[in-house]
């Protein structure tokens, strides 16, 4: 049950709305006060509430209009909200301003290495994914790296780094948090917050992405092997905490199959669709974890209805610090964009079947 706030309503009002929620709750759950597209909202499970109560809230001076929502994810919900988000990338004071998603919007290409490694390196590759057709630039400063020997990253050098690319380039950059108290810190530098498929839930993390000052938007990847409520539920946290700016990333799922890294669950995208309103893009890198399939799975998701790519690229993939077997080049990053544009255009053709005779 989704509870939507009258703008005119006093806060005497709105008190008692809380009051009388949080003690039909038993004092027991969460009812926070969010606000999303400039309307004030609350979101709840209406099963905790007896009949008695729901019969109050219809009438209550401080609510304009009760939406129903069956799912256990409420806020990014198409039963919330019909029409597709449109999610604003960029500060237009310091870099190109990028949307991602809604209907038929051309796809969006975030492209750059796995890992920041050096400034000759991130500066070089920035260049090349602008030239050939990237709209963001991507790169990790802080590595969540499965052995604690691997390379975790530069840090804060790495942000550093990331903001000279910007302002190199043009480009809004992406970057990964993996700490709650990182948030406002990472949030300076980077236009969008990435959250990676380990922190999915990472619930502290996702409240401080849900409640960052500037409001960047995140990126959450889908975790190891998450089904889509639990990653649906996962956007829900950082959107009911205040910040209705998340972009869902299907990164592969783990499988029994060790042939490619993951697997690619494409039929998460038009399902997702139906579900939520909140865009997807895909990541045939990680998905793939082989570069001479991302391609292929580029094509493949954006047939699927994706709303962009996030594609690792590294100069030299063979000297790479991080995932350099996934990693294409730059040359191979200009014809995959060139692809999908070609594809694009025959999708935005796409006309409906005629019915069967
Ligand atoms: C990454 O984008 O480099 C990354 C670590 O991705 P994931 O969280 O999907 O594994
Ligand atoms: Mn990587």
């Amino acid at each position: 049950m989704i509870l939507i706030i009258r703008m005119q309503s006093s806060s005497g009002e709105r008190t008692h709305l809380l009051n009388l929620l949080r003690q039909a709750t038993g004092n027991q759950r969460p009812i926070n006060l969010t606000i999303i597209d400039e309307h004030e909202v609350i979101a709840l499970d209406e099963s905790q509430l007896d009949a008695a109560t729901r019969l109050v809230l219809t009438q209550h001076p401080a609510i304009e209009r009760v939406v129903h929502v069956t799912t256990p994810y409420k806020l990014v919900s198409t039963a919330f909200k019909a029409e597709r988000s449109r999610i604003k990338v960029g500060d237009a004071s310091r870099c190109q301003a990028v949307t991602i998603g809604g209907e038929d919007a051309a796809p969006v290409v975030i492209a750059g290495p796995c890992a920041v490694e050096s400034r000759e390196q991130l500066l070089t590759t920035a260049q090349s994914v602008k030239a050939a057709g990237a709209q963001i630039l991507r790169g990790g400063a802080f590595k969540p790296r499965t052995s604690p020997y691997q390379f975790q990253g530069l840090g804060v050098e790495g942000l550093h780094l990331l903001a000279e690319a910007r302002e190199l380039t043009g480009l809004p950059v992406i970057t990964e948090v993996m700490e709650p108290d990182m948030v406002e810190t990472v949030a300076q530098y980077a236009d969008i917050l990435q959250i990676g498929s380990r922190n999915m839930q990472n619930f502290p993390l996702l409240l401080a992405a849900g409640r960052n000052r500037l409001q960047r938007p995140v990126l959450l990847k889908r975790g190891l092997s998450a089904t889509i409520e639990e990653w649906l539920l996962a956007a829900e946290y950082i959107v009911a905490a205040g910040n209705p700016n998340v972009i869902l990333c299907e990164r592969g799922i783990r499988s029994f199959d060790p042939h490619t890294r993951n697997l690619l669950d494409l039929a998460c995208i038009p399902l997702l669709q139906e579900l939520t309103h909140l865009p997807v893009i895909v990541d045939p890198s990680h998905a793939t974890g082989r570069r001479e399939l991302v391609p292929t799975m580029s094509r493949a998701g954006i047939a699927a209805g994706a709303a962009g790519l996030i594609l690792e690229v590294h100069p030299d993939p063979a000297s790479a610090l991080c995932d350099g077997r996934q990693s294409i080049t730059p040359e191979q990053l200009q014809s995959i964009v060139q692809e999908i544009r070609l594809l694009t255009q025959i999708l935005v053709l796409k006309t409906p079947l005629s019915p069967v005779a």
